[in-house]
């Protein structure tokens, strides 16, 4: 590792290693990606559109990824606003199939990607505090994880992507503009070979919330529940067994379980904050995928969202570190229009479903239309 970098890129999550490829390929030679775990813990997040496609061959690291052979995903089935399901499928769709990943897995082949075309890469180190320095550049404080070992380095430009945390984007005075909170409960199963669980995502829309499910690589599955915090306090959701009685009570994806070893111990409870920073790029910074706006997991286009964010933000940083400063306001809108256009299809997807007026879940959600329009509006003025 060098003592100063052109560009150091906090978080080396899905947004943080493609703008660390994209920077690549936009001639940036000079580039470091901080990150604070080694990609070992669980990581939710695992259903990717066909046309990411595109995009990751964009960044050239396409045929690695199809080497990871991941699950494909041949579309969606779906009870919401009706008890039947309805099919959405990639039959028809010119780009193909999407995926469903096994996240650590994803993360960790972007990571490889990163080190192949050479920039450096420090894992188990966290970013925790900056100064200024004289000549506008950051001093960015490190701690290793491992070694119990604070490092600094220098960087003429730093990336946010750190994350919902936003941690360096707030420390520069961003603040998230909060529009929904939600909490997701994810069980995985295992499935027998010949298991009847298909490989469409199915949604099944009930009255506290929605539940997921999708075919993971390695003969896992996962099963989430999208739920408000306080029904999950209520119905005591932490608890497996209460979890569990819940999903044995859903119409579709309860009987597709059939024959599926549940494991009591993979509970992971999951606060989703649905935001958008009110900064989200200044002088020698800018913040890109969660750090720049999250998503509800209903749109399933976390991870889109942020190989496409990174694409906008390699432009823009080779372009300040040139001094034209031109772009910067390409950026900010271009985050502005996304959040605006997922604002719309959220709120339409949640408009879709009435069979329970007086659910506050289905209120809560339905109810905030106005407010986030407003919003989205302001920003792109
Ligand atoms: C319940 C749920 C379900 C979802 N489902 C989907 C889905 O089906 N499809 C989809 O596309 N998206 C989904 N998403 C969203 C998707 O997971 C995110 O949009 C995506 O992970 C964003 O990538 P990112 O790199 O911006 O952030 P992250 O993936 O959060 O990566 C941030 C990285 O920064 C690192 N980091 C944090 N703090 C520090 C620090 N101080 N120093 C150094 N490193 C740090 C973290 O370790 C992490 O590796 C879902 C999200 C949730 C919560």
């Amino acid at each position: 590792m060098k003592t100063a970098y052109d560009v150091v890129i906090l978080g080396g999550g899905p947004a943080g290693c493609a703008t660390a490829l994209a920077l690549k390929q936009n001639g940036a030679s000079s580039v470091l990606v901080v990150e604070a775990g080694n990609y070992e813990k669980v990581r939710v997040g695992e259903s990717i559109p066909p046309d990411t496609r595109l995009l990751l061959e964009k960044l050239d690291v396409w045929d690695c990824f199809l080497e990871e052979q991941y699950e494909r995903c041949l579309g969606s089935a779906s009870s919401w606003g009706g008890d039947e399901l309805g099919y959405n499928d990639f039959l028809f769709n010119p780009i193909g199939f999407g995926w469903h990943l096994d996240r650590r897995r994803f993360d960790k082949y972007l990571a490889k990607c990163v080190e192949a075309q050479g920039v450096d890469l420090l894992t188990y180190t966290r970013f925790t505090d900056y100064d200024l320095c004289e000549d506008a550049s950051f001093n960015l404080s490190l701690f290793h994880e491992v070694e119990k070992k604070e490092t600094s380095v220098k960087a003429r430009f730093v990336v946010d992507a750190t994350g919902s945390k936003a941690l360096f984007a707030r420390s520069m005075g961003g603040k998230r503009q909060i529009y929904d909170q939600l909490t997701c409960v994810y069980g995985f199963f295992e499935t027998p070979f010949d298991s009847y669980f298909s490989k469409l995502t199915i949604l099944e829309a009930v009255e506290y919330g929605w539940w997921y499910g999708a075919r993971l690589p390695d003969g896992q599955l996962a099963i989430a529940l999208t739920t408000d915090a306080g029904f999950f306090k209520q119905e005591k959701l932490q608890n497996w067994k209460y979890w569990l009685t819940h999903l044995s009570e859903t119409v579709h994806i309860s009987q597709r379980l059939a024959g599926c070893g549940f494991d009591k111990d993979s509970l992971l409870i999951v606060s989703v904050v649905a935001c958008h920073m009110d900064k989200v790029i200044g002088d020698g910074w800018l913040a890109v995928g969660d750090a720049a706006s999250t998503f509800d997991p209903i749109s399933a286009q976390g991870i889109h969202k942020a190989l496409t964010d990174s694409l906008k933000a390699a432009e823009t940083i080779v372009s300040c570190l040139q001094g034209n400063f031109d772009k910067a306001d390409d950026y900010r809108v271009h985050i502005a229009n996304q959040y605006a256009n997922y604002l719309k299809n959220r709120n339409y997807f949640y408009s879709l479903e009435n069979r329970w007026p007086e659910s506050s879940f289905w209120k809560n959600r339905q109810k905030k239309i106005s407010l986030e329009f407003q919003y989205a509006l302001q920003s792109l003025n």
